[in-house]
Order: structure tokens, then sequence, then C-alpha cells
């Protein structure tokens, strides 16, 4: 019985390991689907190589080859990096994502954007001033501290106006951390849960800028420290990532421009630079054009190859399917699993012992039999159970599954010898069988009926 279901179970479950030359292979293909969407040449490189040694070995799907099966693994291993899957039931996280705004802090909650010039910060801080009214119901207001770009403070008072927030009245001639202290002190004046301080840019990183952050967030205490990256940047994305974590107390990354025609690997690069959650994502010049990211879909865009996997998943759902089946044509068979025959034991221990359950089931003479000759008794029920759960999930599903090696771990742990585990796998085959008598007497009707 067991040699042949562990048949039927390899049948249904693949059809072998990834080797090590089918890993490489279609790692070639990942890498170049890696660089064409843009993630930095180092951050492929270690991708590339942590997910090559995770892949080999792993099992390949029936009907789904070997560089398919690399692909999916990229895939799932992307999402992970990326931040893992969305909850799916799309409730009350205020669409916050995978890691949410920390507005849990004494009021006003400062929230520091910082960034190159053009990234997209303050259509970014306006954004995010209509977001944290909206779905956390939060009062914000917003400050530009930047002096270097004219205007600047002008935008952020018209876009302050667009989605109905406050902004610091302009003062000519501040400086950027007295901004910041003003802001913080009419922030707490008039009540404000949040504040947003939209900080200036540069074309470049550079000394001076760095400075700057350092002293702005020195006086204001941020919760979150936000870097807003353009999302085409692709490359030079890393190089900046760098700097600002170098130098500030970063909690999270916004990519903006996802709506653009870049296939998003600077999220990777992001992730794999600063360690922190990419928390939003900009899609549109639009102020409501703000989503929490989403790693699923970012990993399928980076990837490319979201037929793949999309096939591969569909074959992981079809034998699942397989052997729910074959699962329930075994039950009504009559064939039962180790944790089948614990669940008989424990009951049979409640109903007085195994002599006299054995006695009472027709069909059970064989079984009967093999007891006598192992000279079972009550004693042994119990030591058959420390036996069973001793035994992995695995290993009781697919008894096949106890090699020498693995019945001289399980008597180890139950405190019995290898002869006896032997007796409980005897018994369990045993067992399969008068089940299958009973259902052919028609016990198991009942059994049979359900599982069709
Ligand atoms: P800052 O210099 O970092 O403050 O950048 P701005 O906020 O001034 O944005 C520069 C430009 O990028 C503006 O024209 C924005 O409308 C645009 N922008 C910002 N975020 C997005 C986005 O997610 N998608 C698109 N398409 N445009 C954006
Ligand atoms: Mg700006």
């Amino acid at each position: 019985l067991s040699d042949r279901l562990g048949g039927v179970f390899d049948r249904l479950k693949g059809r072998g390991a990834l080797s090590e030359s089918d890993v490489r292979e279609a790692m070639r293909e990942v890498r170049i689907a890696l660089l064409e969407a843009d993630v930095a040449l180092p951050v492929v490189r270690r991708f590339i190589d942590s997910v090559t040694e995770k892949a080999i070995g792993a099992d390949v799907l029936r009907s789904v080859t070997p560089g398919q099966q690399v692909v999916k693994i990229v895939n799932d291993e992307l999402v992970a990096m990326l931040g893992g899957a969305l909850a799916e039931d799309g409730g009350d996280d205020h669409g916050k994502g995978v890691e949410g705004l920390n507005l849990d802090a004494k009021p006003p909650v400062v929230i520091m954007m910082v960034g190159l010039q053009g990234s997209g910060k303050t259509t970014t801080t306006a954004k995010l001033a209509k977001f944290i009214r909206e779905k956390h119901g939060k009062k914000a207001m917003m400050a530009s501290l930047d002096v270097n770009r004219p205007a600047a403070q002008e935008q952020l008072a018209v876009l302050g106006e667009q989605v109905d927030t406050a902004t610091l009245p302009i003062v000519a001639g501040q400086q950027p951390v007295d901004i910041a202290r003003r802001a913080m002190e009419s922030a707490r004046l008039q009540n404000h849960d949040v504040l947003l301080l939209d900080t200036a840019g540069r074309l470049h990183v550079d000394e001076a800028l760095m400075a700057e952050m350092k002293a702005v967030a020195g006086v204001s205490a941020p919760t979150e420290v936000l870097l807003v990256v353009d999302s085409l940047t692709g490359q030079d994305a890393v190089n900046v990532a760098k700097n600002f974590t170098e130098e500030v107390p970063l909690t999270g990354v916004i990519l903006t421009r996802m709506d653009g025609d870049a296939r998003g690997g600077a999220a990777l690069s992001m992730r794999h630079v600063t360690g922190k959650p990419i928390k939003f994502a900009g899609t549109g010049e639009k102020l409501d054009a703000l989503e929490a990211f989403d790693p699923v879909r970012v990993a399928g865009r980076i990837l490319g190859m979201g037929d793949v996997v999309s096939l591969v998943e569909k074959a992981a759902a079809t034998i699942k399917e397989e052997d729910a089946e074959a699962m329930a044509k075994r039950m009504a068979k009559g064939q039962f699993d180790l944790n089948d025959l614990r669940t008989q034991l424990q009951q049979m221990q409640n109903m007085g012992g195994l002599g006299m359950l054995a006695g009472m089931m027709p069909g059970m003479k064989k079984a009967k039999a093999a007891l006598a000759a192992s000279d079972t008794d009550d004693k042994m029920l119990v030591h058959m159970d420390a036996i069973i759960g001793s035994m992995t999930p695995k290993e009781r599903a697919n008894p096949a599954l106890l090699n020498a090696k693995r019945k001289r771990r399980v008597a180890a742990g139950s405190g019995t010898h290898v002869s006896q585990i032997n007796k409980v796998l005897k018994m369990h085959q045993e067992m399969g069988r008068a089940m299958k008598q009973i259902k052919k007497m028609g016990g198991l009707k009942g059994l049979g009926a359900l599982f069709g």
C-alpha cells in the first residue's frame, strides 16, 4: 500500500528537482529581464546569486518546464523582497499597503519628505496630506522648506488649496531649519495631527543638501522620513538612496511616476539599498494618484514574465485539486494514513482496548493476526501513539517516506525501537486492507458517497 501510494505522490507532485544547470540557464533570462527593467547592476548580481542558491534542488511541478519553475521562484522571491503580498481582503487597512504610515506619536506627528529635485516631493506631499485626511481621518498641515527653488513655497501653497489642507504662511528670507521650527510651533498651536515637511532637493546629492536634511531632522524629530524617488531614474536611484540612507534616518520610500513606462526596477534597487519598505507609489500628476505600493504587481512588471508565472500557478492549483481528489478517493476506498491510524488508536484506548475492538470488527482478522504476531497489548497503544507523535506531518501522511534513517529518528524521539516502528507501519498496512474490506461490505457507504 505504502509503496503504491508513494508512487502516486511522486507522479502528482512533480518531475524531480531543479538541477544547477536548469537554474543557471533560466537565470540568464531573468538577468536580462531585470536589467531591462532598470534594476541596478550590483543589485541584479546579488539578487541572482541568492535566488540561484534557493532554486537549486527545488521541485519542478508536473506540466511545467524547469525554466518556468525557476521564473516562478524568482517571482515569489521578488514579491517577498518588495514587501510581500498585500492583504487581499481589501479590508480596513486604510489602503496603507504592506507597511503603512506610522502616525502613532505625540501630535503633531512629523513626516519629512526628502529626495532629489524633480523627484516629485512637493506633489507627493500634497497627495499624502489628502490621503491622511481621507484614509486616516487626521488633520494635516504642510510646510515647504525649499528656499532654493524660486516659487517652491508658493507651489505648495497652491497645492494645499487644491487638497484642502493648511500650509504654513510664507515668511520671506527664512532658512529651512527656522521654517521647520516655526512649522512645529504652528502645527502645535493649531492642533494639527500631522505636519508634512517638504524639503528642498538638488539636482545631485551634495554635502550642503545632506547637512540641511540632518539639521531639519534634528529640530523636527520626524516620525517618518520618506525618500521620494522617481521610478524612471533606475540606475541612478541607487546612488541617491545610498547617500540619503547614510545621512538621514529613512523610514520608507515612495516611488513616483509609476504611471510611466518604467518597468519598476528602481523598486528592487531601493529595497536592496535602503532596506526600508516602499510605502507608496505615485501613479500620475493628479493629487489622488497615490497608491499603496503593491509588491505583486510591481514584481510582475519588473520580471515581465507574467504569463509564465500564471501558468505555473495554474499548474500548482491543478495539482492541489488532484491531490485533494486522490485523498478523497483513498478515503472512499478505505485507505487511510497514519494520522487516521492514530485517531483510531486513541479511540480504541477509550473503548477499552485493542483486543475487544479487533474482535468486534469483521474484516479485521488479518489485522488481528498481525497484532497477535507482534504480541501487541494495550501498553503498546501508548507506544504507538508516541511513535506516530514523533513523526513529521509529512511522514504521517505518507509513511513511504520512513526510510531507515527516519525510523531511527522516530525511535529516538518516542523512546522506542525501530522494530516497534516497523510494527506500527505493518499494522497501518493491515488496517488499510481491513478498511478496504469493510468498504466492500458496504460499511463505509456513507463515506464513499460523501467523496463520490
Ligand atoms: P520636487 O522637485 O521633488 O518637489 O518635484 P515636484 O513635486 O515639483 O514634481 C515634479 C513634476 O513631477 C511635476 O510636474 C509633477 O506633476 C510630476 N509628478 C510627481 N509625481 C508624479 C507621478 O507619480 N506621476 C507623474 N506622471 N508625474 C508626477
Ligand atoms: Mg519641490
